[in-house]
């Protein structure tokens, strides 16, 4: 991890803080701060020195001058559902927090638009287009908590962006405060822009660009109808066949998800889902789109089930049956709570026709590290979330866990793939960045970085590694090659 700066919070600092904010929107008790230590990635932990949650983009702006002129650093957060620390403090003594802003600011039902705060909880945003027949399309397994702001900045996937696409792909306007206090309006509500893709630069920044406030976000008309299926295979490897075998026959899902043996037991018993606890994998399949279309798609995608091994292909009959198992995927993270006191979700992508390779990769390394590692992932972007249990009381498995979760990323990037399909980059995956990018690369983002912030005080020490700071690896993978 890179070196903390020397903090410059000093009591004039959090005086004038308190001025512009008030009182209760201040948190300085270092008990109620250690809420804030951390994230979903649980390896790493510290608790910023001021937790600030402000009410509006002007109340940021003036905390963001204030901190300018002391050279405070500081790290933005939304609802701490993040899986690769990216709102751990690091060097950033002042958390700020956009839980406040929470509110839907304009609905333009015509042009299929949204406005929202960057705080307002993802799901939030689909139940209230959803009586007019619109849904907001990324949706990632955390939408239940996670906020607008945190899906921007880690430009976040979930089952259904196999279809409809990525966050980048759905936002068009962002107001952002800067890290000197300006707020800067990138994009707008028009679909074509000139110039620099300023708003694409924001998306997936982590945080590193300043504190995003306000999204201008496209609406998506809610599919006629849909057919969820669920296929049961005897093991990983026919499961992921399946995908690659549906997608190359031409059918694109809206959304396929599979689960390993290891996460439907923890399923089953935490939820009783119904799924079938002897089945070596299982895949949820949702398509969606022309009712008249479905059944002859839902036929096909059963036969190239079970063509590629599938024992039973089993369609959801009604509403209620699909909610469970939606229900079943999105909640896995929690049910593996029950597994082990804790856990390591790591997110790797590779070609989808590499999945077979890369979950018998997996089982080699949890192996050789003698470790329980499930999987539950999208499985039709080439996206894995191998989750390595463990237990943080344990130095050894703790240092386990992580030795073997950078081996499934080294293995992942060998077999063409990338380090992360959502979760980002944050701290957990910086050392590896070398292995994609070359230091020419590495130079350019970090340029691109300081046009938005100079100072690099928005969320230092994250995703850029410093030059010398990580692992050097032999043949540094140009992007270009990807
Ligand atoms: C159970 C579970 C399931 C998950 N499933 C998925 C999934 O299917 N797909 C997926 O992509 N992710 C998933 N995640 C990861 C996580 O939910 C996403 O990364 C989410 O976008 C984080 O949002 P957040 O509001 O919690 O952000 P935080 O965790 O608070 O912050 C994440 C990053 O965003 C920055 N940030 C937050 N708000 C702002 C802002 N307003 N302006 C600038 N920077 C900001 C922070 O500094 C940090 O770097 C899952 C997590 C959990 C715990």
């Amino acid at each position: 991890m890179a070196s903390v700066g020397k903090s410059a919070l000093d009591s004039a600092a959090v005086a004038e803080l308190r001025a512009i904010l008030g009182d209760d929107a201040i948190v300085s008790r270092p008990t109620e701060l250690k809420v804030y230590e951390c994230d979903g990635w649980t390896i790493e932990k510290s608790a910023p020195e001021l937790l600030l949650r402000p009410r509006s983009s002007s109340e940021i702006s003036a905390v963001l001058k204030a901190l300018h002129r002391r050279e405070i650093p500081f790290v933005p957060r939304g609802a701490g559902t993040g899986l690769s620390g990216g709102c751990l403090p690091v060097g950033a003594p002042v958390m700020i927090c956009t839980s406040r802003m929470n509110r839907i600011l304009a609905i333009d039902y015509a042009n299929r638009r949204v406005e929202v705060e960057s705080g307002v909880v993802n799901l939030h945003v689909s139940n209230a287009v959803r009586e007019r027949g619109f849904f907001y399309a990324p949706d990632p397994s955390s939408q239940m908590a996670c906020t607008i702001g945190g899906n921007i900045a880690e430009n976040s996937g979930g089952p259904h962006t196999l279809k409809y696409g990525v966050t980048t792909n759905h936002v068009l306007g962002l107001e952002i405060v800067l890290p000197d206090g300006e707020i800067a309006e990138l994009g707008g509500p028009a679909e074509e822009r000139l110039g620099y893709d300023l708003v694409g630069a924001v998306v997936g920044a982590e945080g590193t660009a300043g504190i995003v406030t306000r999204a201008i976000l496209k609406l998506t008309r809610e599919p006629e109808d849909r057919r969820t299926l669920l296929a049961i295979f005897a093991d990983v490897g026919a499961a992921t066949r399946a995908v690659s075998a549906i997608i190359s026959a031409g059918v694109i899902p809206g959304a396929i998800e599979m689960m390993d043996r290891l996460i439907i037991e923890a399923v089953e018993d935490a939820f009783h889902a119904g799924l079938p606890r002897d089945a070596g994998a299982v895949l949820i399949i949702e398509l969606d789109g022309i009712a008249a279309a479905l059944d002859a798609q839902a036929r096909e995608v059963a036969e190239l089930a079970r063509a590629s091994g599938a024992r039973e292909v089993r369609l959801a009959r009604d509403e209620s049956e699909r909610a469970t198992l939606w229900k079943a995927r999105k909640r896995a993270f929690g049910a593996v709570g029950r597994l082990a006191p804790n856990y390591a979700t790591q997110d790797g992508v590779v070609p989808r026709t590499r999945l077979p390779d890369i979950l018998r990769e997996i089982a080699a390394i949890a192996e050789r590290h003698s470790l329980k590692i499930g999987n539950v992932f999208h499985a039709g972007d080439g996206n894995i979330h191998p989750i390595v249990l463990y237990d943080e009381r344990d130095a050894d498995e703790t240092r386990r866990a992580i030795e073997a979760g950078r081996e499934i990323l080294r293995a992942c990037v060998a077999m063409g793939g990338s380090l992360t399909g959502e979760h980002g980059i944050g701290v957990e995956k910086m050392a590896e960045m070398p292995l994609i990018f070359s230091p020419d690369d590495l130079i350019v983002m970090s340029e691109l970085r300081r046009v938005f912030d100079p100072e690099l005080r928005a969320n230092p020490n994250k995703v850029i590694p410093a030059p010398g700071s990580c692992v050097e690896t032999a043949a540094p993978r140009r992007q270009t090659a990807l």
